[in-house]
């Protein structure tokens, strides 16, 4: 089964991403939004309301005074004494009767009312209080179906003040005045709210109202209303003296519209920064999940056997880094895996290799016994004993290829004792100068200092010799191979170098396996031996490689000369492990 085969479909990463930024950032920024935009709506209307009660208060306070002033004027009219005894006779006394009252004060009584009637104390009109051509009030006779406010505007109110006999005396009628409303706001100056505002007085007895109002009046009574297209407040205060209601009452669009300037203003900023957050996200989660699917489509790919599968891994977060471990991770894969089937090759190829090994060798032995016995015979005819000797050679070549087969193919063991590397290393360059000459390659070999090592001198010969063989190989005619050798502290370092053209870069990842070569004729155990003896020496092998220089460089520990150079070589087994 595979892997993806138990994963339910669901939202994708970023899908989740977006709406987790949709409900953690865009939601929240859109409520504030529209609870900024509703409070604005709501303060705005608090302070239309808070504007129309204070124009209220200096509006009732003007009243107030006006009421004062237009009362006192009344008072006077009342006492006047013309008065009292014109009612008290019950006819005029002149035609028409010229009152005592100053023509100034009565002058702003004047203008103030509609009309005054003075009444008998039957209630009777029988006069009507007017002002002769200076000004100064007289009384004018009225007829008995005079009532007052008749023919006369609607915005008024009546009150009316009893006429006595002297002070506390008995009441010999009234005068009754019928007063302009507007007269309680003359030279109002206080301005209502917004130029299109409103400020009414009502008369709480009738109805009567000071101005006429562009609508309907008892919409005034609604606290809020709509006409001509726009919401209106209206706010009222009531007074008992006068029996009066004052009414503001402003249209809600002009005042609202700085308030809704900066509500827009909020908002678009607001919608601005939302669009930019999620842009903003898209293009991060778009990166993300980029990686990620790039990611799962690679280990889709691995899973279905793909192990060449890279993923890019630029980015320097967890993305990133978790694109770098899975390359990895496939990479090991893949060594691991090519390793395996490399090793069980080698296995094989080992058991093969030991099992004709050793089908070789006994007849091997035995044609050298018998051509021995030969050539001992032969001691008399040198022409023939010659073949017979070349022959002796091949065999004896043959027989140690077979036992250097046998010792690498078998996972076995070899004896170890005290070698000293000056003579491993005469001896190989013995063997190399041959393949050296051929090639027209110069060696430059380094005299050592007598060094010993604990190892088998057969395996070190062998390994130095790869080496120097695959320097040779790989210099051209006219080239140098080289050997240095370093003493360190308890190792020595030995290194080959060439001045080929080093290693090719498929040669630089594999030349440690098995088998590996880039050599028309080559076997590809040259440097794995070499790391197998390497390793059994307790040592290491390093490769430093550019065209021009390439060195090889292997570490081994060393024994101290004193002791090894008198001490028997012991024989140590060390694990040849294949
Ligand atoms: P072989 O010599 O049989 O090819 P080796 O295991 O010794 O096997 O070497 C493996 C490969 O490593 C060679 O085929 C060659 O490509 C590369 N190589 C080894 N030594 C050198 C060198 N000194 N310079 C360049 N390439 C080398």
């Amino acid at each position: 089964m595979s892997a993806s085969g138990s994963v339910r479909p669901g939202w994708s990463l970023r899908t989740k991403l977006l709406a987790i930024v949709f409900v953690g950032a865009v939601l929240p920024l859109a409520t504030l939004g529209l609870w900024l935009a509703q409070n604005t709506r709501r303060s705005a209307e608090a302070s239309l309301r808070a504007r129309l009660d204070s124009t209220l208060s200096r509006a009732a306070q003007q009243v107030g005074v006006s009421w004062i002033t237009h009362r006192s004027g009344l008072f006077d009219l009342v006492q006047d004494s013309t008065l009292a005894s014109t009612l008290a006779h019950g006819r005029l006394l002149a035609q028409p009767t010229r009152l005592g009252v100053a023509p100034n004060g009565f002058a702003a009584l004047r203008a103030a009312t509609h009309l005054i009637v003075v009444r008998d104390a039957a209630g009777r009109a029988k006069w009507v209080v007017g002002a002769d051509e200076t000004g100064a009030p007289i009384l004018l006779a009225a007829g008995d179906s005079l009532r007052i406010g008749d023919g006369t505007a609607s915005d008024g109110f009546e009150t009316n003040v009893p006429v006595r006999r002297g002070i506390g005396g008995e009441i010999l009628g009234t005068v009754d005045a019928r007063f302009r409303i507007a007269s309680l706001l003359q030279g109002w100056t206080g301005g209502v709210a917004g130029a299109s505002a409103v400020l009414a007085v009502v008369d709480r007895a009738t109805g009567a109202i000071t101005a006429p109002l562009p609508f309907d009046a008892s919409l005034l009574r609604a606290g809020r209303f709509r006409w001509g297209g726009d919401d209106w407040l209206t706010e009222s205060r009531i007074m008992d003296d006068p029996s009066l209601e004052i009414v503001a009452a402003a249209p809600l669009t002009s005042f609202m519209e700085p308030f809704d300037r900066a509500a827009r203003t909020g908002a678009i900023a607001l919608a601005v920064v939302t669009v930019a957050a999620f842009i903003l996200v898209i293009l991060l989660t778009r990166r993300v999940t980029h990686s990620l699917v790039a990611l799962a489509a690679a280990a889709d790919a691995v899973a279905a056997g793909d192990l060449d599968r890279q993923v890019e891994a630029r980015a320097g977060d967890e993305v990133g880094r978790l694109a770098a471990a899975f390359n990895l991770m496939v990479d090991s894969l893949r060594k691991t895996l090519a390793q395996l089937s490399q090793r069980q090759a080698v296995a094989a190829v080992g058991e093969f290799a030991s099992a004709l090994a050793h089908e070789i060798r006994n007849p091997l032995s035995a044609l050298r016994i018998n051509l021995q016995h030969v050539e001992e015979r032969l001691e008399a005819q040198p022409s023939l004993r010659e073949p017979v000797q070349y022959a002796l050679r091949d065999i004896a070549r043959l027989e140690s290829t077979v036992a250097g087969a046998l010792r690498l193919a078998r996972t076995g063991t070899m004896s170890m004792g005290a070698v000293i590397l000056g003579d491993v290393l005469d001896a190989v360059s013995r063997l190399a100068r041959t393949e050296a000459t051929r090639r027209r390659v110069s060696l430059d070999l380094a005299a050592t200092a007598p060094m010993a090592l604990r190892g088998n001198a057969a395996a070190l010969e062998q390994l130095f010799l790869n080496l120097l063989l695959n320097a040779v190989e790989a210099t051209p005619a006219g080239g140098l191979v080289g050997v240095t050798v370093e003493p360190l502290v308890g190792e020595v370092c030995v290194g080959v170098w060439d001045t080929g053209g080093g290693f090719s870069p498929e040669a630089w990842d594999r030349a440690f396996e098995p088998f590996f070569t880039t050599k028309q004729e080559g076997t590809g155990l040259g440097l794995s031996v070499a790391k197998r003896l390497v390793t059994a020496h307790g040592g290491r092998i390093t490769v430093d490689s550019r065209p021009g220089r390439t060195t090889v460089s292997v570490w081994l520990p060393l024994i101290e000369m004193r002791t090894s150079a008198v001490r028997p070589a012991t024989v140590v087994k060390a694990t040849l492990g294949v």
